[in-house]
C-alpha cells in the first residue's frame, strides 16, 4: 500500500534515547502530520471493520493514541491496558519480563465480557513480552483475542538472555504463542 511509505518517513528515530545505544522509534512525528495519522488510522481499520471487534484494548501509553480512532470507527469499545495502581477499579495484573526486570499491565475487572472478540494494539513490538502480557489479560477474562496490531516490528536482537541467539534477528512475533500479528512497518 502506497500510505505505508509516507507513514514510514514520518517515524522519527531518536539514538540513544532513553538510554545509550538504544534506537528509539519515535511516533509523535507521525502525530503531527494529519495525513500520516489519519492514514495509519484507516489502515486499520480497514483491515478490522466488518469482522465482529467488539472490543479494542490499547496498551498504555502510545496504544491509547491508536486504539480510540480504530475502535470508533469500527463500532468496538475501548479498554485501556494500563501500568500498575493507574487504574481506580479492581483489576486483574499480568506481570511480564524486560530486558532488565519486569513490568505489570493492568485491566479492570467487567470492562471485558467473557465471549467478546478483541484487537490488542500498541505503537511497536520488540521482545512481545507486552503484547502476550496483554493477551492474557483478555483471555483470563474469557474473551477471543483475534489479532494484535502494532505500527512498528523491531527485531529484538537483545534478548539472548531470554532465548538462545543464533545469528537471526529473534521477532517478538515468534513469541506471541501463533497469534497473528499485524504490523506496517518492519524494520528488519
Ligand atoms: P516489548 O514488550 O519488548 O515487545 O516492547 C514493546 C513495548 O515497549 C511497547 O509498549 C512499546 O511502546 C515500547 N517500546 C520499546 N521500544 C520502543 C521504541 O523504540 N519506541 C517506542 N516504544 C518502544
Amino acid at each position: 500500500d502506497p500510505r505505508v511509505n509516507g507513514i514510514k518517513t514520518k517515524i522519527r528515530v531518536v539514538p540513544d534515547f532513553p538510554k545509550p545505544g538504544i534506537m528509539f522509534q519515535d511516533i509523535t512525528t507521525l502525530l503531527l502530520d494529519p495525513k500520516a495519522f489519519k492514514d495509519t488510522v484507516d489502515l486499520f481499520v480497514e483491515r478490522y471493520k466488518g469482522r465482529n471487534i467488539s472490543v479494542v484494548a490499547g496498551i498504555e501509553a502510545r496504544g491509547f493514541i491508536f486504539g480510540p480512532p480504530i475502535a470508533l470507527a469500527i463500532g468496538a469499545k475501548f479498554v485501556p491496558l494500563r501500568k500498575p495502581k493507574k487504574l481506580p477499579g479492581e483489576v486483574i495484573s499480568e506481570e511480564y519480563t524486560l530486558e532488565y526486570g519486569s513490568d505489570c499491565l493492568e485491566m479492570h475487572v467487567g470492562a471485558v465480557d467473557k465471549g467478546e472478540c478483541a484487537l490488542v494494539v500498541d505503537d511497536l513490538i520488540a521482545t512481545g513480552g507486552t503484547l502476550c502480557a496483554a493477551m492474557n489479560l483478555l483471555e483470563r477474562a474469557g474473551a477471543e483475542v483475534v489479532e494484535c496490531a502494532c505500527l512498528i516490528e523491531l527485531p529484538e536482537l537483545k534478548a539472548s538472555h531470554l532465548l538462545p541467539y543464533h545469528g537471526y534477528p529473534l521477532l517478538g512475533r515468534d513469541r506471541l504463542h501463533g497469534k497473528p500479528l499485524y504490523v506496517l512497518v518492519e524494520y528488519l
